[in-house]
């Protein structure tokens, strides 16, 4: 047998060891700094100062392979074994277009502000209620459990008579599904916290840090600073055991104080879980997203002192530690459709307006949303099918990043976000150097000679 490396090996030498990480299988290995060498000296074959346990234990976990090794047939089997048919969980609802904010970062400036450039646009409840329905069919069609109807905008509050309409039907219909609202925290009223308590509502708030971070980017549509009134109205929702979350985005003015944004989102707010998000597109740096995830990994063991659950970072860590593939960064990709105003599905609500892609509709029956083109084909969209992602070694973590950014960057959805790259190859470096200091790796070679 000759072998050699596979070539979804990536090899990091550090001090007296060597770490081989197979990029696909997600799996660390430590070996010794001197078998390696003598590895490479007898061209991984068995010799008088290498056991052929060795290396039968690096060709069992893939790190040797033989020279005739086909890569397209192992790519097939790979894919066939981690990718699924769409299970749709979340059904997204934009329940409402206008916002009454004027972030300084907002990225919501896709197709459908530009069809809504005639005026905004609000979801009627003669469409939610088919939605709704449609999405119980299609979701009960695979026994999905824990459903979500997500609220989302604009500012979905705008449109709280339809988000009240909801709660009552999805009741009085026995639906079973929880409901989230994506806001910018700014509207809540006394009637809206009965509801949010009545059906135990889960409202994620979108706060960047302190009155200082967030004043500097999250204004209303008269420029007026909205700290003080989103903080309140998160306070009281959040005294009242409302569930809640935050959504931070980190920009350019934020992300150097990360660690004091955690200690006041924990000290003052108690939050528990949240998300960060790294301001992309037209509006983000790509330098910067390096910076900004290495301020995150940073803060990740303040975030497990705080016992605070932040998901991207957090998902990433569990497949680098369970040894999964992180196929699927973004709910849009076989979890979740959404619904415009008028009625039309999609997978992507950043693309809402465009007819190419929502060319769905809430009149269809369960079996054709199943049967939808265009939902199967975001489903599929893998970094497995990107001829240069397959020498990435964050290939197992990166999820594919974002259809919207890859769109807005090479004009297909099935290209890679060049945002992502930098946000999961900074996590992988760090998990191979935490790796390194004990966890997560297996040692190979303990028996050499
Ligand atoms: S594809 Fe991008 S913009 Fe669309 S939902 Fe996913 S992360 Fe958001
Ligand atoms: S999108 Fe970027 S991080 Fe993901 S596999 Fe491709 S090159 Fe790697």
């Amino acid at each position: 047998m000759n072998n050699v490396i596979s070539p979804f090996i990536h090899v990091r030498e550090m001090n007296d060891s060597v770490i081989l990480f197979h990029s696909l299988d997600v799996k660390t290995f430590s070996v010794p700094r001197d078998l390696w060498e003598r590895l490479r000296e007898a061209n991984y074959a068995p010799s008088d100062s290498i056991s052929q346990s060795a290396i039968d234990a690096l060709i069992d976990r893939g790190v040797l392979v033989d020279k005739s090794f086909n890569r397209s047939r192992y790519l097939d089997s790979k894919k066939k074994s981690i990718q699924k048919r769409p299970q749709y969980k979340y059904l997204y609802l934009i329940s409402e277009t206008s916002c009454n904010f004027s972030c300084k970062y907002c990225v919501y400036d896709g197709e459908i502000k530009r069809s809504s450039a005639g005026g905004a646009r609000r979801m009627s409840d003669e469409v939610a209620k088919k939605a709704v329905l449609q999405f119980d069919e299609v979701s009960n069609a695979d026994r999905v459990q824990g459903r979500y109807i997500v609220y989302y905008g604009g500012e979905p509050l705008l449109n709280f008579p339809l988000i009240k309409t909801m709660c009552d039907f999805v009741e009085s219909e026995r639906l079973n599904f929880k409901t989230t609202i994506m806001t910018n925290g700014s509207l809540i009223n006394e009637d809206m916290i009965e509801t949010f308590d009545k059906y135990r509502v889960h409202l994620a708030f979108s706060i960047d840090g302190n009155q200082i971070h967030h004043d500097g980017m999250r204004v209303d549509n008269s420029l007026n600073p909205t700290f003080n009134k989103v903080v309140s109205n998160f306070k009281r929702i959040s005294s009242l055991g409302i569930p809640v979350s935050v959504s931070c985005t980190l920009h350019a003015n934020n992300y150097r104080e990360l660690p004091y944004i955690i200690d006041y989102f924990h000290n003052e707010l108690n939050v528990r879980n949240l998300g960060f998000n790294i301001v992309h597109g037209k509006h983000g740096k790509e330098l910067y997203v390096e910076d900004v995830t290495q301020c995150i990994v940073k803060c990740f063991h303040k975030l497990i002192e705080y016992k605070m659950y932040e998901g991207r970072l957090m998902e990433r860590v569990k497949s680098f530690a369970n040894s999964s593939f992180f196929l699927r960064n973004c709910a849009s990709y076989g979890r979740k459709y959404v619904v415009d105003p008028d009625g039309r599905v999609g997978p992507c609500h950043a693309f809402a307006g465009d007819s190419n892609c929502f060319d769905n509709n809430v009149d269809q029956s369960a079996q054709e949303i199943l049967n939808s083109t265009t939902l199967a084909a975001w489903n599929y969209r893998s970094v497995l099918d990107v001829e240069e992602c397959l020498s990435c070694p964050a290939i197992g973590l990166c999820g594919g990043g974002c259809a919207y950014n890859s769109f807005r960057e090479s004009g297909t959805i099935f290209a890679k976000d060049s945002g992502i790259c930098k946000y999961a190859n900074t996590i992988l470096e760090w998990l191979l150097q935490e790796a390194r200091e004990n966890i997560f790796k297996e040692v190979i070679g303990g028996d050499s000679r």
